[in-house]
C-alpha cells in the first residue's frame, strides 16, 4: 500500500506567521497569552501549551492587565484593541495580512455605503473569530449570511455590498450571489440597485481546492486530517468526499479504522490550512503499519 502526503496541505502562511511569532516570544518569556485558539487544531495547541502558551477568551481579556497577549491570524474587532489600551496590555499582533486587508476594505465599504443608506453583507459563519473581527469594522451593523435563509435579514430595496469570510468555498459564495441577483431581478431592481460583490476569498484556501480534488481522485482512500473547528477543514474535506467516497475525516490516529484500507493500493493524506505537517506524518507512519 502506497501512502502519500499531499505536498500542498498544511499550514498557510498566516498560521505559520502566528505560530512562529509565538515560538519566538516563548524562547525568552516562559508564558504567553493568546486570545482564542492560535490554530484550529488541538494537537498543535497541546504542543504550544507545553512551551508556555495559554489560550484565553474575551472574558479573561477584560480582567487582565499589564501583560502581553498574542492576536492570532483571524484578527480582532476594534473593541479588543480598545480594551488592551485601557488595561495596559501589549498586543502582539499576528493577524494575517490577508485578513487585515479585508478588515480595511470592509471598513472603507461601510463608510461609503452608510452614506447611501445601504447594507454590508458578510458571507461567513456567525460566531467565527474572523467574522466577529469583520463585523467589528462596521460598528456591528454588517448582516452575517451563513445560509440562504439568512438572506431574509436583507432589505432588497437598499444598496448592498457583499464580502466573504476568507475561507469560504468559492462555489457557496457564488451561490449566494446568484440568489441575491435572482431576487433583485424578480422585484425589478436589478438595473437600478447598487449591488457590489467583493471577492475576498483567500487564495491559499480556494487555490487549494482544485488541486486537492485531483489528489483525492488519484488515491483509493483519502485520510483528511483536521481539527473539528476548522472552517476550511470542513470545506476542503467535503470537496475530497465529492471526488472520492472513501474519504475519511480524522483529528488523530486513534480514529483510524483498519477496514477503511481493505483492497486499497494507494492512500492519500491531506488536511486543512491549520493541520500541522508533523501530524500528517504521524498519520502516514501509523497507516504504513497495516
Ligand atoms: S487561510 Fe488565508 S486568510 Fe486565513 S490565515 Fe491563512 S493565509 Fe490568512
Amino acid at each position: 500500500m502506497k501512502v502519500t502526503i499531499d505536498e500542498k496541505s498544511g499550514f498557510c502562511f498566516g498560521v505559520v506567521y502566528a505560530i512562529e511569532m509565538a515560538e519566538e516570544i516563548l524562547k525568552n518569556d516562559r508564558k504567553l497569552y493568546c486570545l482564542g485558539d492560535i490554530v484550529h487544531n488541538n494537537k498543535e495547541i497541546d504542543r504550544l501549551s507545553k512551551l508556555g502558551l495559554e489560550i484565553i477568551d474575551h472574558d479573561q481579556l477584560a480582567n487582565l492587565s499589564d501583560c502581553k497577549i498574542l492576536i492570532r491570524a483571524h484578527g480582532e474587532p476594534p473593541s479588543t484593541y480598545e480594551i488592551a489600551l485601557k488595561n495596559n496590555i501589549e498586543l502582539l499582533d499576528a493577524s494575517c495580512p490577508v485578513v487585515l486587508k479585508l478588515q480595511h476594505q470592509i471598513k472603507e465599504g461601510y463608510e461609503q455605503i452608510k452614506n447611501i443608506d445601504g447594507q454590508v453583507i458578510i458571507f461567513g459563519k456567525e460566531g467565527h473569530a474572523e467574522v466577529t473581527g469583520l463585523v467589528g469594522q462596521t460598528e456591528g451593523k454588517a448582516i452575517i449570511v451563513t445560509t440562504k435563509d439568512d438572506l431574509s435579514k436583507v432589505n432588497f430595496e437598499k444598496p448592498i455590498y457583499i464580502y466573504s469570510q476568507t475561507t469560504k468555498s468559492p462555489a457557496a459564495f457564488q451561490n449566494i450571489i446568484n440568489i441575491i441577483k435572482d431576487k433583485l431581478i424578480s422585484i425589478g431592481k436589478n438595473d437600478e440597485l447598487k449591488f457590489v460583490v467583493h471577492d475576498t476569498l483567500c487564495r491559499q484556501v480556494s487555490g487549494r481546492e482544485p488541486q486537492l480534488k485531483f489528489f483525492a481522485s488519484n488515491n483509493d482512500v483519502i485520510i483528511f486530517v483536521s481539527g473539528t473547528k476548522s472552517s476550511n477543514g470542513k470545506m476542503l474535506f467535503s470537496s475530497c468526499k465529492i471526488e472520492n467516497k472513501k474519504s475519511y475525516f480524522i483529528s488523530d490516529i486513534n480514529e483510524i479504522q483498519e477496514e477503511w484500507f481493505e483492497n486499497a493500493l494507494t492512500v492519500g493524506i491531506c488536511g486543512a490550512t491549520s493541520t500541522p505537517r508533523w501530524l500528517m506524518e504521524k498519520v502516514a507512519k501509523f497507516i504504513q503499519k497495516f
